[in-house]
C-alpha cells in the first residue's frame, strides 16, 4: 500500500515527488512512455526562475528527479494502463500488475497533436515528427517545414534552422498565437519561409517510406498546390493524457481535469498536477507549482485521516 503514487514525471510529477518525498511519504512515482515529460523535447528553457543563463530541457527535468530520489522518492518505469478510482485504496494497473494508494498525484501531462491524416501517421519517423530536437539532425541540408502558429513552432523552426536550408511555417490563419519575442526572433531569421491561411491536406509519399511534398490547401479559397519539403515538423499543441479517467473523473470536452479547487479533482484523495489540468499557461514553472500544491494537498488529507 503507498500512501501517494504520482502517475507521471515531467516537471509536475517531479515537483510533487520532492515535496511528498520531504514529507516522509516515499511517493511511487510511474515513468510513463514519454519519461521526463515535454521539457525532454525541448532545448534551452530561458524562463525558469533561478537560471539566468538558462538551462537545458532534459537537464532541468533529470535534476528535478535527482532531487525527489534524494529524499526518498521511488521512480518505476512503466504506464498505467487501468486505473478504479470507485474507492479508496485507489487501484492502478501497470500490465497485470495491480498497485494500491491512499492518494493519487495525475501529472500525465500532454503529448503531441496530429493532424489526423492517413498518410501523416504512415510517414511518422519517416520525416514526419513532432519532435525537432529529436529529428532536426536527421535533415541537414534539406528544406522542412513547421506546421502550427504558437511559440512551439517558432521555437521549433528557429530551432531547424541550424540544420536545415530552409523551414517553412505553415499556418492556418493569418494572426499568430505566437509571444511576440518569438514571433519577431522568428521573422528576423532569414532562413524562415512564412506560408499563412493554409492547412495540410496530404503528405507525400507514403509509398516511398520517405517525405517529398505536402498538398496545401488554402483556408480562403479551398485552392490546393503542391509545398516541396523533406520532412514536416508538427507543433500544433497538445491533448490531455486522460484516457484512462474517462468516466471515473470530471474531464472537460477536450479531455482536460475539471479542477475543483486547489489540486482536488471531484474524487477527495485524487489531485492534479500539470498540463493534465491546464490548458491556460502550460509553463514548466506553473506545471511545478502546481505539482507542489498536489503534494501539500495529498500530505495534508493524510495527515487529518490519521
Ligand atoms: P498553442 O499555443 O496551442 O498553439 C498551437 C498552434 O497550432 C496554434 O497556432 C493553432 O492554430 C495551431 N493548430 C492547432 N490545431 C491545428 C490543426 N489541426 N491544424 C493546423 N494548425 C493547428 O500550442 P504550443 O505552441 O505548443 O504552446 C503551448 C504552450 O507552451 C503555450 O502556452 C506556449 O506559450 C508555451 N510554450 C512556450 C515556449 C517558450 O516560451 N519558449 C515554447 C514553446 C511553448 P490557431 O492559432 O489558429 O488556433
Amino acid at each position: 500500500m503507498h500512501n501517494v503514487i504520482v502517475i507521471g514525471s515531467g516537471c509536475a510529477g517531479n515537483t510533487a515527488a520532492i515535496y511528498a518525498a520531504r514529507a516522509s511519504l516515499e511517493p511511487l512515482v510511474i515513468e510513463g512512455l514519454e519519461a521526463g515529460g515535454q521539457l525532454t523535447l525541448t532545448t534551452d528553457v530561458e524562463n525558469f526562475p533561478g537560471f539566468p543563463e538558462g538551462v537545458m530541457g532534459p537537464d532541468l527535468v533529470d535534476r528535478m528527479k535527482r532531487q525527489a530520489i534524494r529524499f526518498g522518492a521511488v521512480y518505476k518505469q512503466g504506464e498505467v494502463s487501468r486505473a478504479d478510482l470507485s474507492s479508496r485504496p485507489f487501484k492502478l494497473w501497470i500490465g497485470e500488475e495491480r498497485l494500491k494508494t491512499k492518494t493519487l498525484i495525475i501529472a500525465s501531462g500532454a503529448s503531441a497533436r496530429w493532424l489526423g491524416l492517413e498518410s501523416e501517421q504512415d510517414l511518422i519517423g519517416h520525416g514526419v515528427s513532432s519532435c525537432a530536437t529529436c529529428d532536426g539532425f536527421f535533415f541537414r541540408g534539406l528544406p522542412v517545414t513547421v506546421i502550427g502558429g504558437g511559440d512551439s513552432a517558432m521555437e521549433e523552426a528557429l530551432f531547424l534552422t541550424k540544420f536545415a536550408t530552409n523551414v517553412s511555417i505553415i499556418h492556418r490563419r493569418e494572426g499568430f498565437r505566437a509571444s511576440k519575442i518569438m514571433l519577431d526572433r522568428a521573422k528576423r531569421n532569414e532562413k524562415i519561409r512564412w506560408i499563412t491561411s493554409a492547412v495540410v491536406a496530404d503528405v507525400e509519399d507514403p509509398q516511398a517510406k520517405t517525405v517529398t511534398s505536402l498538398k496545401l490547401r488554402s483556408t480562403v479559397d479551398g485552392k490546393e498546390w503542391d509545398h516541396k519539403t523533406s520532412a514536416m515538423f508538427l507543433a500544433i499543441g497538445h491533448v490531455p493524457n486522460t484516457r484512462i479517467f474517462r468516466g471515473q473523473l470530471d474531464l472537460d470536452p477536450q479531455g482536460y481535469i475539471v479542477s475543483h479547487g486547489g489540486a482536488r479533482t471531484n474524487i477527495p484523495g485524487v489531485f492534479h498536477a500539470g498540463d493534465v489540468q491546464d490548458r491556460v499557461y502550460r509553463q514548466a514553472i506553473t506545471a511545478a507549482g502546481s505539482g507542489c500544491m498536489a503534494a501539500i494537498e495529498a500530505e495534508r488529507l493524510l495527515e487529518a485521516e490519521d
